[in-house]
């Protein structure tokens, strides 16, 4: 049996800085939905690994719209900080008061700590199908936890620098970001498997 195209996804986050990169991800000839064409609220992030959460995000968005979803779990590891925030990156940024105050705290952690800025982002996307069945594909990029710089991107982007770069991610035009990050490296990954309902 021929498999089934996918002419129409929901992308499943309420996060504007992923929605904008994944879309952007995806072939022009599907029709994509947000999560606002719906009015959903994100679901509880009870999992303990960015795999289990990004399930949860798409099987709770696909039940709820009855479309194939497409979400993301993903965050920021610093190395010495014991792999902090991880996937409590957001959360630290609603304990902290936002991200210019959560981006102050985890610079002020890695001096204190003195032990150096290793760091990475790391990106869980899965697909969920309708009939339940899902694919989840990680993406991983190292760095370095830098000095808050520029004013492009989203959240933790002005403090980590990729390794090979010398540029933020924030310092840079978010095209030639989006092309490198940990979630085009899952995409790219999750592409090969789902190429054939796609192509
Ligand atoms: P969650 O996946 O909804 O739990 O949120 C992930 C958190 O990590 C959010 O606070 C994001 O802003 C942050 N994050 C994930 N990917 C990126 C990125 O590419 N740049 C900057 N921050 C990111």
């Amino acid at each position: 049996m021929k498999p089934k195209k996918i002419s129409q996804l929901l992308i499943g986050t309420n996060n504007k800085g992923k929605l904008r990169e994944i879309k952007a991800l995806l072939p022009k000839n599907i029709k994509i939905y947000s999560t606002s064409d719906y009015d959903l609220k994100s679901p509880k992030e009870n999992g303990k690994t960015f795999r289990e959460n990004s399930l949860i995000k798409a099987s709770f968005f696909s039940k709820k719209s009855n479309q194939i979803c497409l979400s993301d779990d993903s965050g920021l590891e610093i190395k010495h900080l014991n792999n902090q925030p991880g996937i409590y990156s957001a959360r630290w940024a609603e304990q902290f008061g936002g991200f210019d105050n959560a981006m102050n705290e985890i610079l002020k952690k890695v001096r204190e700590t003195n032990k150096g800025t290793k760091a990475r982002f790391i990106s869980s996307l899965t697909i969920y199908w309708k009939n339940k069945k899902f694919i989840t594909e990680v993406g991983k990029i190292e760095g370095n936890i830098s000095e808050k710089k520029g004013l492009n991107g989203f959240g933790y982007d002005p403090i980590f620098i990729p390794d090979g770069y010398s540029q933020t991610f924030a310092e840079m035009d978010y095209k030639k970001k989006l092309l490198i990050d940990h979630r085009y490296i899952a995409y790219k990954k999750l592409e090969k498997k789902i190429k054939t309902y796609i192509q």
